[in-house]
């Protein structure tokens, strides 16, 4: 049975990139029969806010989309400690007191002047002791390409020198991203991932996660990304156009629904399709693989190619 998930960081409104990903999911979900989970991705507490929680399940819900299973991850945090604890004491990751200072300065050193805090391994074998301001960094190993097949792209590698030993708990007491949301989409019983095609880097790393936690690996396909006119993917902290604002426009949930989903997938009808319509024609391979541009002024998709 198939397992989708939507995981949205509470840290602003959902706007139509991210109500794509989340109706793709759904889409798939009740297209194949199988489950949807809603997962809060509240790690960041700073960032993080509950009202953002609120609205988010509310535009859903006026969408029509609705969930089997609800988490919030500020609530499971004693568990991704857990696996934190068994990472550590079988050597797959490793406490680091290495300041961003020290870390500029070393990277100057060996001439790194751009991605000054890429991590040059220093704590590996140091047997630093978690204390006050330690992370834990995974071990990522010895240099090799991370490969997995893309359900929109096709086959994608990422050689291990892209990434260093990246962190997987902040000196804070919280989980990065990363680390929570293999623990999460391994615990739920999750199958197949869409989200943006900005989280590329991230999936290889998080194989990396998978392999060293015994878990099995999801299918993952990346969407291509919905950019504003001037090519900038839409996000939260722009205050790119929101699900609320077509709501109080009065526009109607299900073309709304619609309009959002043909943004990206292509179905060869124009009509607008019922709810039902739209699960029973929902079909991962024929999403799209090119940007689509929408101008929030003519309120229309531009250069969204099939
Ligand atoms: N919380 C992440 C985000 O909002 C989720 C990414 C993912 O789907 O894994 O970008």
């Amino acid at each position: 049975m198939q397992k989708l998930r939507f995981a949205p960081s509470p840290t602003g409104q959902l706007h139509l990139g991210s109500a794509r990903t989340a109706i793709f999911n759904w889409l798939y979900a009740r297209h194949t029969g199988g489950k949807f989970v809603l997962r809060i991705e509240d790690t960041d507490l700073s960032r993080s806010q509950e009202e953002y929680t609120a609205s988010i399940i509310k535009d859903m819900k006026w969408m029509g989309m609705d969930y089997d299973e609800f988490y919030k991850q500020s609530e499971r945090f004693d568990i991704y400690k857990s696996y934190i604890d068994k990472l550590v004491a079988e050597g797959k990751a490793y406490y680091c007191n290495c300041t961003r200072d020290d870390l500029v300065k070393r990277n100057q050193a060996r001439g790194i002047y751009d991605e000054v805090t890429k991590y040059d391994g220093y704590c590996r074998d140091r047997n630093v002791q978690p204390g006050n301001g330690t992370v834990v960094r995974v071990n990522v190993g010895p240099e090799r390409d991370i490969i997995f097949k893309d359900v929109v792209k096709g086959r994608i590698a990422i050689n291990t020198k892209e990434l260093d030993d990246f962190v997987l708990w902040k000196s804070d007491g919280s989980p990065t991203y990363n680390f929570a949301v293999v623990i999460d989409d391994s615990l739920m019983g999750i199958t197949t991932i869409l989200r943006g095609e900005d989280h590329i880097s991230n999936t290889a790393k998080q194989i990396i996660l998978y392999e060293y936690l015994g878990f099995s690996i999801p299918t993952f396909g990346h969407l291509p990304m919905v950019f504003d006119t001037d090519r900038t993917p839409l996000s939260k902290r722009k205050g790119s156009t929101n699900i609320e604002y077509y709501r109080k426009q009065g526009i109607l949930p299900e073309a709304l629904l619609n309009y959002i989903a043909r943004l990206g997938w292509s179905h060869g009808n124009d009509e607008i399709f019922m709810l039902e319509d739209l699960i029973r024609v929902f079909d991962i391979t024929h999403l799209n693989k090119s940007n689509a541009v929408y101008d929030e002024k003519k309120m229309i998709w531009v250069n969204s190619k099939h």
